[in-house]
């Protein structure tokens, strides 16, 4: 079902304010690794509307390595998206960690973010595409194209036509930074498949200063849309503060991906 094969046009996944997710305009989803309160929510999703991002991203049950980092707000984090969502008018993606919370995020998001960790959870691409809503798909840390269409497939033989594939950076044997972002696999998953892809250059990198070069390079290979972390106080951030942007750099962001491409 992902194949190029079975299906010659790009599939374009369209969300309420028609809002498009591929179709040849860029579209920007940024936000907070973590919704952290009502207040933090609230000023940076007014601060990236207005720069330029069409969907608000924010993590309420947090996938961490260390089980004494922050986990997220759970439910009350979904509360806050989904209130902003009303209130600034802008769909909202957050991340499911587990099948028992499929009938909860329904209430509350737009878009699910399955994530790089749990890529090849089959029970939860089982659960999560049944309900037909749209999919932000990241790639395994160290998935393959051939995988990770698979996991893709799960997601479309159980029920839904809206799956947008991300590419957030691969494990390798450099540490400079956090992954190392595979640039090749957005022309490649464009030959193989039909699907929407974009690109998270904040845990591709981790590195704040190495997010505006990844994030147009991007853009250049092709790229349907980018997701970009996005903090109002980074020093004071719950997660990822290290990559993610202050809001005045995502504006220049915003305006140098425009100056290359037709944004949404
Ligand atoms: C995230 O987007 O917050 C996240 C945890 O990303 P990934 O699954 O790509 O590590
Ligand atoms: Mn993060």
């Amino acid at each position: 079902l992902a194949s190029r094969e079975l299906k010659k046009s790009d599939t374009v996944v369209k969300l309420k304010n028609n809002i498009k997710i591929g179709g040849g305009r860029i579209a920007v989803i940024a936000g907070p690794c973590a919704v952290e309160n009502r207040e933090q929510l609230f000023s940076i999703a007014e601060s990236v509307k207005s720069s330029g991002a069409v969907i608000l991203r924010g993590g309420a049950f947090k996938p961490r390595t260390s089980p004494y980092s922050f986990q997220g707000l759970g439910e009350e984090g979904l509360r806050y998206l989904k209130e902003v969502s009303d209130k600034l008018n802008i769909p909202v993606v957050s991340e499911i960690v587990s099948p028992e919370h499929v009938e909860i995020f329904i209430k509350y998001v737009d878009i699910f973010q399955i994530g790089a960790r749990n890529m090849q959870n089959f029970e939860l691409l089982k659960k999560v595409g049944a309900t037909g809503l749209p999919v932000i798909l990241k790639r395994g840390l160290a998935a393959t194209m051939e995988e990770w269409l698979m996991a893709a497939e799960y997601l479309l033989a159980h029920g839904t036509d809206d799956v947008i594939l991300c590419e957030r950076g691969i494990r390798t044997f450099e540490t400079y930074t956090r992954n190392t972002l595979d640039l090749s696999a957005i022309p490649v998953i464009k030959k193989l498949s039909h699907l929407p892809v974009i690109v998270d250059p904040s845990h591709a990198t981790g590195v704040r200063t190495k997010v505006m070069p990844m994030a147009l390079a991007a853009i250049a290979a092709g790229a349907d849309g980018l997701m970009v972390e996005v903090h109002n106080n980074p020093e004071k951030a719950l997660s990822d503060g290290a990559q993610s942007l202050y809001p005045e750099q995502f504006e220049l962001l915003m305006r140098n991906i425009e100056a290359m491409s037709p944004v949404i």
